[in-house]
């Protein structure tokens, strides 16, 4: 059985072929400019597969609510072009198979709980720490929406008292994306992320930020496993720092097993950057309308 899977992303598409085993057949990447330019290539990608659903891992905010009349849009966003775009029932029309849809983030933990790093886990967290800080929710077994869907690149932080950068979030003075997105690192060190890696003031920063999200994540979600994502975490010397920093915070008022064993709780991506793409192979595999 052929599914397509999409992963709408802001500076990228990526469109995909891939089987119930999560094996990608093939894919490919066509550039996010506006609807009218980049919709046509995807469905001329699509229409001739003989795919029998399609999974959408989309950039939000986009309205999840299956009831509601704009089910299938992407919301309000900064990328102007997008905005109020109704990306489903545009695939819907073109292809005529049932669409599953849902945010990237929670497309790249579905892959994580189906194929990765968190396969079999009934709780699990996953978060992106890229050009922006997006996270997915599984909780007992099922991904988390409520009234639109989690956003917890956006909950506040204490600023650590040695960092006079300015957040760079438009909404916020002191959240978590707008305080260690891979831009607000190049911003703050006036350098590419990447080439920072010997500056250990950075990463102790960076992980001082990541790892307060993550202990009050943990206080208020209980996940049994979180994997952490993105361009960011390339720099895998942050691991065992935030692990630390977790366990800091924590202070020893919860104690588990798994944070016992802490290296086997805060973890990569196991996917190798592919865990958006299968998600959106099991979101087609979900599809139900
Ligand atoms: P996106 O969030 O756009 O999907 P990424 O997750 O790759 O894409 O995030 C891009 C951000 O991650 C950039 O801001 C860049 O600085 C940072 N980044 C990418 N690769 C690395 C790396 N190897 N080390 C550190 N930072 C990186
Ligand atoms: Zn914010």
């Amino acid at each position: 059985m052929l599914y397509g899977a999409l992963e709408a992303g802001g500076t990228k598409m990526v469109c995909a072929i891939g089987d119930e085993n999560g094996k990608i057949i093939e894919q490919i990447s066509i550039p996010t400019t506006t609807p009218d330019e980049t919709m046509p290539a995807i469905i001329d990608y699509f229409k001739d597969k003989d795919i029998k659903a399609l999974g959408i891992a989309c950039f939000g905010p986009i309205d999840l609510d299956k009831k509601s009349s704009t089910y299938g849009h992407i919301l309000i966003t900064p990328k102007l072009a997008w905005r109020n775009f109704d990306m489903v029932g545009t695939m819907k029309n073109a292809l005529s198979v049932p669409i599953g849809f849902d945010t990237d983030v929670n497309g790249s933990l579905l892959g994580e709980v189906t194929w990765g790093a968190a396969k079999g886990i009934s709780d699990a967290i996953y978060i992106t720490i890229g050009t922006g800080v997006g996270g997915g929710i599984w909780s007992n077994g099922g991904l988390v929406h409520g009234m639109l869907h989690p956003e917890l690149g956006h909950i506040k932080l204490i600023k650590a008292s040695n960092d006079s950068y300015k957040c760079r979030c438009p909404y916020h003075d002191s959240c978590l994306e707008g305080l260690s997105c891979g831009p607000a690192v190049e911003e703050r060190w006036n350098a590419k992320a990447r080439e920072l890696t010997d500056k250990d003031e950075v990463w102790e920063l960076e992980s001082y930020y990541i790892a307060q999200a993550l202990a009050n994540l943990i206080l208020i979600l209980s996940p049994k496993k979180i994997i952490l994502g993105g361009g960011i975490m390339h720099q895998t010397q942050l691991f065992p720092l935030i692990r630390k920093k977790v366990l800091e915070n924590i202070n020893g008022y919860i104690v588990t097993k798994e944070l016992e064993d802490i290296d086997n709780y805060i973890i990569p991506a196991g996917l190798n950057d592919d865990q958006g793409i299968m998600g959106a192979i099991k979101l087609a595999m979900d599809a139900d309308l």
